[in-house]
């Protein structure tokens, strides 16, 4: 048996040997800037015309590399070999499939320093924040390998005397991998090969921002022995190609993390049946949030303080996570605003390859656009009590903003804006924080700080989200600690680091045999 799952421990950046280590695969990164990232179909690399160019957010006079640019034809080719490939793949047994997990975990593990340093580089993540998605996507691969030889056990089934009956879960078919940019690494780690210890093959469309961490990654995959075709990285347009790959008929299952708009409309796509395809196509859409914080009277609000200013501007607000929302007893409201601005104005803003700033850019200029539109909405819907402006243009840098008195119905406290943003609304009593924190069309995470133990209580079962978490921030699941999903249009709540996870991708078969 293989030994319990554990969480890989972060890197402690109190120590000068890590940050000189850390630095060092920052220098090695820098020196390989600029390279071409081809397609990876059946292990056959290919080279487009077409490139996405991929910037440091950061400084954006800073070309971090070129991906190929798949096209419809590429995408074709893709599906038809992992179509292929699926025939063979299908037939590797669980703990053999799982091995390869255990492999590039390993690998993973050797560079993880460098890995971060590409996410710094391409995602413009802060030292920890990257190294925290380096140790997640780590985690991923290690508890799903487990999974999956748990799954390929004999599962238990009453017994009767005069048959022998067995289930056991097979795979899919052929899978697309649809992830975000904000974990570059972990959630494109964690959806690709869940659905390929599974015994799914897939076609990985990377993020467009993103597409030098994923390329890496098959770097590693490949030294891990997976054989070509299992995996195929096709970096492309979302619209063009994720749309193409979404309807195609040999496509048995799309795993989509993103936004709201985009899960729906891969929903919708999905749910049409192409021409000759022979099966319901699986869903799996995780989606945004607007996450509330609430503070109780009698909190111990420097905590809840400090816990709402790292939930909020952590990686500039930019995850699904995310608090945009803190809801406070009015009796406690000020201190606890005074308390945030206070906090927020201290935040370092920069270029996050220097391990000083908590806080970098966000990812690109259409980020940038959306979020400072909701920063001007917001100047009319709240009080701007501190930020509100864009920083120095070397980069998409945009200040971590508090609003005041922010009507639970305004745009800013409804919509997701996926942002350095936090809007503050005052709540008359804990029933009235409740239904506020339930009032928005997501229901992704949420924390309640209160040290009132029938208000825990309450919370527990009113509070409608996928990832609830008392006197803590609301940013940081944990895989196999706490398994990540949300509820409404926060998606399909499949618990990501989940002991249901792998069910996802695979069907049950049962087989009965007379004795
Ligand atoms: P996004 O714009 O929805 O993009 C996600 C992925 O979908 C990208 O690979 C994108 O490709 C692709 N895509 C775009 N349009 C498509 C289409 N029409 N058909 C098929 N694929 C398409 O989201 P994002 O900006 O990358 O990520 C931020 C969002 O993700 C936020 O809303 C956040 O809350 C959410 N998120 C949710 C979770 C969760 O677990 N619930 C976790 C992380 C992030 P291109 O890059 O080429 O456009
Ligand atoms: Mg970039």
């Amino acid at each position: 048996m293989v030994v319990t799952f554990q969480n890989e421990p972060f890197t402690d950046f109190t120590n000068e040997t890590n940050k000189q280590e850390f630095e060092q695969a920052l220098q090695t990164v820098e020196q390989q800037l600029g390279r071409e990232y081809e397609l990876n179909i059946g292990g056959e690399k290919i080279y487009t015309q077409k490139k996405i160019t991929s910037l440091n957010p950061s400084r954006t006079s800073e070309v971090i590399g070129y991906a190929a640019r798949a096209d419809q034809k590429l995408a074709e080719l893709a599906i038809q070999t992992a179509a292929e490939k699926f025939e063979e793949w299908k037939a590797v047994p669980p703990d053999h499939r799982a091995r390869y997990l255990y492999k590039a975990a390993a690998i993973l593990r050797r560079k993880r320093h460098e890995f971060s340093a590409w996410m710094v580089k391409e995602a413009g993540k802060s030292w920890p924040e990257a190294d925290a998605d380096t140790a997640e996507a780590i985690d991923f691969m290690e508890y799903y390998g487990r999974q999956m030889e748990k799954l390929g056990e004999r599962q238990p089934l009453t017994r009767i005397p005069t048959e022998d009956n067995e289930m056991s879960y097979i795979p899919l078919g052929v899978g697309i991998i649809i992830p975000p940019w904000n974990f570059p690494l972990a959630i494109m780690v964690g959806m690709t090969t869940a659905a390929v210890v599974a015994g799914n093959t897939v076609v990985l469309k990377p993020a467009s921002t993103t597409p030098v961490v994923a390329a890496k990654f098959m770097e590693i995959l490949e030294e891990a022995g997976i054989p070509p075709g299992v995996v195929n990285y096709v970096p492309g347009s979302g619209s063009e190609v994720g749309e193409y790959l979404v309807k195609h008929p040999l496509t048995r299952f799309i795993s989509f993390t993103g936004s709201r708009d985009v899960g729906l409309r891969i929903n919708e796509l999905a749910a049409k049946r192409a021409e000759g395809q022979k099966w319901i196509k699986r869903v799996t859409a995780e989606m945004g949030g607007k996450d509330s914080i609430v503070v109780d009277r009698d909190a111990d609000l420097e905590f809840a303080a400090h816990n709402i200013v790292i939930s909020a501007f952590g990686f500039s607000g930019q995850k699904c996570s995310a608090c945009s929302r803190a809801i406070v007893h009015q009796d406690v409201y000020d201190e606890v605003l005074d308390k945030v601005a206070e906090k927020t104005r201290a935040l370092k803003v920069g270029d996050v390859r220097d391990f000083q700033y908590f806080m970098g850019p966000v990812i690109d200029q259409s980020a940038f656009d959306k979020i400072m539109r909701y920063i001007a909405i917001g100047k009319t819907e709240g009080k701007l009590v501190t930020g509100g402006s864009r920083g120095d243009d070397s980069g998409y840098y945009i200040q971590p903003t508090v609003f005041a008195d922010v009507d639970p119905e305004a745009v800013i406290m409804q919509e997701e804006i996926f942002g350095p943003v936090v809007a503050f609304t005052p709540a008359r009593d804990f029933d009235h924080a409740l239904e506020i924190a339930n009032n928005t069309e997501y229901g992704l995470t949420g924390s309640v700080f209160t040290r009132n133990r029938a208000h825990i209580e309450k919370a527990r079962t009113e509070f409608h989200v996928g990832n609830l978490y008392f006197n803590r921030k609301c940013t940081g699941a944990l895989v196999g600690v706490h398994p990540f999903g949300g509820f409404n249009m926060s998606g399909t709540d499949s618990k990501a680091g989940g002991p249901d996870y792998l069910l996802l991708f695979t069907q049950a078969k049962l087989t009965s045999e007379l004795l």
